[in-house]
């Protein structure tokens, strides 16, 4: 869902968060809305719903006092980050193009776990990748002698590649899943492996790529088997070079007007829109605005009431800043 306003200013500012959620339907029978002290508890509610409310908020406030001073204001409410974002990164990517900056609204961590709130300058990108063998199929009691093992062949591949991102700073790799669905009684044919791979080195996913290649075709366990090896790239490593720290420093003097402190953290390993809006480097992007929260993904997620006013003070005075650019 994408939303544009045009003003009377010189910028070209997009805010991006995310409406869907991991639960199941019906969850909120298990794990109703509910309000305790500081804690406000809800599936969904501080990923993403809370970063929502405060970017849309902001803007009320921010449309109430009158504020036009930006040329291309533009809201961006994604249906499947949890997924992968792979209906709408591509959107993302190309409408943060056509802006300059870029805020996004993924929470931060509440108190009772992390320090202090923070902004984020990088997350890393996901991967996938796929390792298929071809055997031979043969009757397991009969002739198993005429069949070539294609499941065997997938463990030793896996085995023989377990290790191989170490040596490539900024990306990992973790084989995580293996299938082979034939019949009992059948010498295995057909046999896949996925990896989850994490690139925080924009790049660094095509090496991993070429050492995979080359130690697959470097040996066999079983003769007459092929083995491919392929990475797929899913939401890009987010990097925020110097122009999203400038603008996350910009952020920090604004939180130090209402005597609150903002963290700069460097790298994250989840995944985040931030990488596609920063994927070509056009917009300075930082990702982070929505609120302190806890629990995503999880059971009793909650965010903490005291970091609403907070973050909403933080959104309206930096787009008031940015919009004077
Ligand atoms: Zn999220």
């Amino acid at each position: 869902m994408i939303g544009t306003v045009k003003g009377t200013g010189k910028r070209k500012i997009m805010l991006q968060g995310h409406m869907d959620t991991v639960y199941a339907a019906g969850i909120l029978g298990s794990q109703p809305y509910k309000i305790d002290g500081n804690r406000i508890y809800g599936p969904g509610i501080a990923d993403d719903k809370g970063g929502l409310a405060v970017m849309m908020a902001s803007l009320k406030i921010l449309a109430d006092a009158g504020w036009r001073d930006y040329d291309t204001l533009t809201v961006v409410m994604n249906p499947d980050e949890e997924v992968g974002s792979v209906g709408s990164g591509e959107l993302i990517a190309t409408t943060a193009d056509l802006h300059d900056t870029v805020l996004s609204f993924e929470p931060t961590a509440a108190k009772s776990v992390a320090k202090g709130e923070s902004l984020l300058l990088g997350a890393a990108g996901i991967a996938r990748a796929t390792l298929e063998v071809k055997g031979r199929a043969a009757h397991a009691g009969a002739a198993p002698e005429l069949g070539r093992n294609a499941l065997y062949e997938l463990s030793y591949q896996m085995l023989q590649t377990r290790d191989i991102a170490k040596d490539i700073p900024g990306v990992t790799l973790n084989w995580t899943v293996a299938r082979a669905n034939g019949p009992i009684n059948q010498i295995t044919e057909k046999a896949q492996a996925l990896g989850d791979v994490r690139i925080t080195q924009p790049g660094a996913e095509k090496e991993l790529n070429d050492a995979l290649q080359a130690k697959i075709a470097s040996g066999k366990l079983i003769p007459d088997t092929e083995t491919t090896v392929s990475v797929e790239i899913g939401r890009p490593a987010f990097v925020a070079g110097a122009k999203g720290r400038a603008l996350a420093e910009k952020a920090q003097a604004i939180y130090k007007e209402i005597d609150r402190d903002l963290a700069l953290t460097p790298m994250t390993g989840g995944g985040t829109d931030a990488g596609y809006a920063g994927r070509s480097g056009k917009a300075a992007v930082v990702e982070s605005f929505g609120l302190a929260g806890f629990g995503y993904h999880a059971r009793d997620e909650y965010i903490e009431v005291d970091s609403i006013v907070p973050r909403i003070y933080l959104v309206t005075r930096l787009l008031t800043e940015i919009g004077k650019q």
